[in-house]
């Protein structure tokens, strides 16, 4: 193929996964009402598959004959789609199984994967069921495009693939606070921002990352406390640099690994039982970050988010410019000091993607191949695509490419 259109033929047999429990629990109902016919008139055929409890898709997916279908289509919100991704990189055959085209229909309350697609159709912004049926569309349409992945690391807990969000502070705490709002469906996080602005607080913590561009010059990188002491030097960073620009399209063919260009990117003889493509950007978590990674001088943070899609819901576009697979990173934080005003006016400016041009002093917006956070306090929330994992220390790294995905 020529690369311009690899798609010759589009799916057409699926297997669908609906949460009953997702969103105000109408997802089943939705889908009857505005989806199975459009498929019918496609002439696509599908498995219908009723998740009957949590980590049942996840288990499915990665046992499954896949053979049978050419897409995976949830019908939940985010968090069934986390479960799909992490059963397919689950899987022995996991490097085959990530290409097989997913496809999203939003019947939760947290829609972000759905929302972000849409909008980077160039659509007019819909919510609801009209996402619902523009969604649906796509997937009669069929054409498949790339999507990154990011994997992500915790101390004890096995790596996780994240095709959305990492999130601490503030937008964490919403996203699982709200969760007893999802019969308002959409509205959940609207609810939990203003109950939250109640209570802000601050988060103590470290953050670092390694900066997707090298020219890039942000307030914190000028504060940075980054040196040299190995004796490296600033060319031997472009190098580096340009070896991971380079490698971000042909990840699964090439090495980013600085130490060994030709080394392959993944290995079976890695003694760490988790599937998937070898962290060639991180460090172990006990080891301090790599020399040329910028460390954040701030420790009191309101909020943390690294994002890799457009949208952290329905109407909150977190990251404006991002890409299905830009391959980068979108890592916006607040720090500490900000005023509730000042919060709730950053809010409100999300919801149509433009806080990050109202020149706050307090939010920083950075683009990143990998990051490391640090919480200092015990206790806390960190979410990964809107689920919580283990919380402490946590890094990651992103993959362009990596998954398949129906989007228009
Ligand atoms: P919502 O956007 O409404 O939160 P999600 O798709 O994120 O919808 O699903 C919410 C949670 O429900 C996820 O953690 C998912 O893994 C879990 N889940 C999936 N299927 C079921 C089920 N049948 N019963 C209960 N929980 C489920
Ligand atoms: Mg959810």
């Amino acid at each position: 193929s020529g690369g311009v259109c690899a798609e010759v033929r589009r799916p057409r047999r699926f297997l669908v996964l609906i949460n009953p429990q997702s969103g105000k629990g109408q997802a089943q109902a939705l889908f009857n009402t505005h989806v199975q016919h459009m498929l019918q008139e496609a002439d696509i055929t599908y498995t219908l598959q009723i998740t009957e409890r949590q980590n049942h898709a996840r288990e499915l997916v990665r046992e499954a004959d896949l053979s049978q279908w050419d897409a995976v289509v949830i019908m939940s919100g985010d968090g069934l789609l986390f479960e799909v991704v992490n059963g397919l990189m689950e899987r022995e055959d996991w490097e085959k199984a990530i290409q097989m085209p997913l496809g999203v229909l939003p019947g939760g309350s947290g829609n972000a994967l759905a929302a972000s697609i849409h909008y980077y159709s160039g659509s007019q912004s819909v919510s609801g069921e009209e996402l619902l049926v523009s969604c649906g569309f796509m997937l009669c349409k069929g054409l498949v495009s790339h999507m990154d992945l990011t994997s992500v690391c915790m101390a004890s807990s096995p790596r996780l693939f994240s095709f959305l969000s990492l999130a601490w502070g503030f937008v964490a705490d919403v996203d699982i606070e709200s969760e007893k709002y999802r019969h308002v469906g959409a509205a959940r996080f609207t609810m939990g921002t203003l109950v939250r602005l109640a209570s802000l607080r601050v988060y103590k913590g470290k953050l670092a990352y390694l900066p997707a561009e090298e020219s890039q010059s942000t307030p914190s990188q000028a504060q940075s406390t980054v040196s040299f002491t190995d004796g490296s030097n600033s060319s031997s960073v472009h190098s580096h640099m340009s070896r991971n620009l380079n490698c971000q399209n042909h990840l699964l063919h090439n090495s980013c690994n600085s130490n060994n260009a030709h080394k392959p990117n993944w290995t079976g003889e890695s003694p760490v039982t988790t599937r998937g493509p070898t962290d060639s950007l991180l460090v172990p978590l006990d080891q301090p970050v790599p020399a040329h990674w910028t460390v954040v001088k701030e420790e009191d943070f309101v909020l943390v988010m690294a994002v890799y899609q457009s949208h952290l819901a329905e109407d909150l576009i977190a990251a404006p410019a991002s890409r299905l697979k830009d391959g980068i990173i979108h890592l916006i934080y607040v720090k500490a000091g900000i005023s509730r005003r000042a919060l709730l006016r950053l809010f409100l400016a999300m919801e149509k993607g433009a806080h990050l041009s109202t020149n706050c002093p307090f939010v920083v917006y950075v683009k990143v191949r990998a990051l490391r956070l640090e919480p200092f306090s015990p206790k806390g929330t960190i979410t990964v695509d809107g689920e919580v994992v283990e919380y402490g220390p946590v890094q990651a790294q992103i993959y362009g490419s990596l998954a398949r995905i129906i989007a228009g």
